[in-house]
C-alpha cells in the first residue's frame, strides 16, 4: 500500500473531535510513508486531513474539479492538485491513484464517495479496502442499517464484511494492511435467492 484516499466533509461538523482526528488521520498516513489523496479542497474536514499530513512531512495530492475550484476553494500547499473536468472524473482519478479508500464524518458528498467505490469493490473492479472511520460513533446509524441490509437479504455477508470499521486512523491502517478482498462473486445465479 503507497497511497490512501480520505473522503470526508466539507464541513467541519459541530464537534471540535471530528476537526482532531482528520487532523490525526492525516498525520498518521503522514508518518506511515503513504501519500494522502483526497478532493483538493482546503474547506472543512478536507482542508484539515490535507494540513495534518503536510505539517508531518507527507506527500498530499488533491483531486478538484475546475467548477468547484472557487468554491472549495483549492488548497495551496498541496505536493500535486490535479484539476479536472468534472465530479466523474475526480472520482476516477481518486481511484486509480490510491490504495485504499477510509470515509471520515461528511455529508452527501462524502456518502456518495464511499459508496461508489465500495460498490466497484463489491462488482470485483478493483481489490482495495475501503472503511469508515467512526467518530464519535458517527457511523454507528449507518453500520446497524448494513446489518439491517444483510439481514433482510439484500446485502451478502461477504460484501457486508468487505467494509472495515475502526475507531482510529493507525487501526484503520492495520487493517487496510491486512485486507483480503472477498473470493465470492458478487453475481447472484438465476433462481439463487
Ligand atoms: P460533503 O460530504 O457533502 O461535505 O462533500 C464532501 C466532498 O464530496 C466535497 O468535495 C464535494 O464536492 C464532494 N461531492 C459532493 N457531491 C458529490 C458527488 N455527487 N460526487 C462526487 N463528489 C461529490
Amino acid at each position: 500500500m503507497k497511497s490512501v484516499c480520505v473522503f470526508c466533509g466539507s464541513s467541519l461538523g459541530a464537534a471540535p473531535e471530528y476537526s482532531e482526528m482528520a487532523r490525526k488521520t492525516g498525520e498518521t498516513i503522514a508518518k506511515a510513508g503513504l501519500t494522502l489523496v483526497y478532493g483538493g479542497a482546503s474547506v472543512g474536514l478536507m482542508g484539515i486531513v490535507a494540513d495534518g499530513a503536510l505539517e508531518h512531512g507527507g506527500k498530499v495530492v488533491g483531486v478538484l474539479p475546475k467548477h468547484l475550484q472557487d468554491k472549495e476553494i483549492g488548497h495551496k500547499g498541496l505536493s500535486e492538485l490535479h484539476i479536472v473536468g468534472s465530479m466523474h472524473e475526480r472520482k476516477t482519478l481518486m481511484a486509480e491513484l490510491s490504495d485504499g479508500f477510509v470515509a471520515l464524518p461528511g455529508g452527501a458528498g462524502t456518502m456518495e464517495e464511499i459508496f461508489e467505490v465500495w460498490t466497484w469493490g463489491q462488482l470485483g473492479l478493483h481489490n482495495k479496502p475501503c472503511g469508515f472511520l467512526n467518530v464519535l460513533g458517527f457511523y454507528d446509524g449507518l453500520i446497524s442499517f448494513f446489518d439491517l441490509q444483510t439481514s433482510e437479504g439484500f446485502m451478502k455477508p461477504v460484501m457486508r464484511d468487505m467494509v472495515q470499521v475502526a475507531d482510529t486512523p493507525q487501526s484503520m491502517l492495520d487493517k487496510f494492511r491486512k485486507y483480503e478482498p472477498p473470493a465470492t462473486p458478487k453475481w447472484i445465479k438465476p433462481g439463487e435467492t
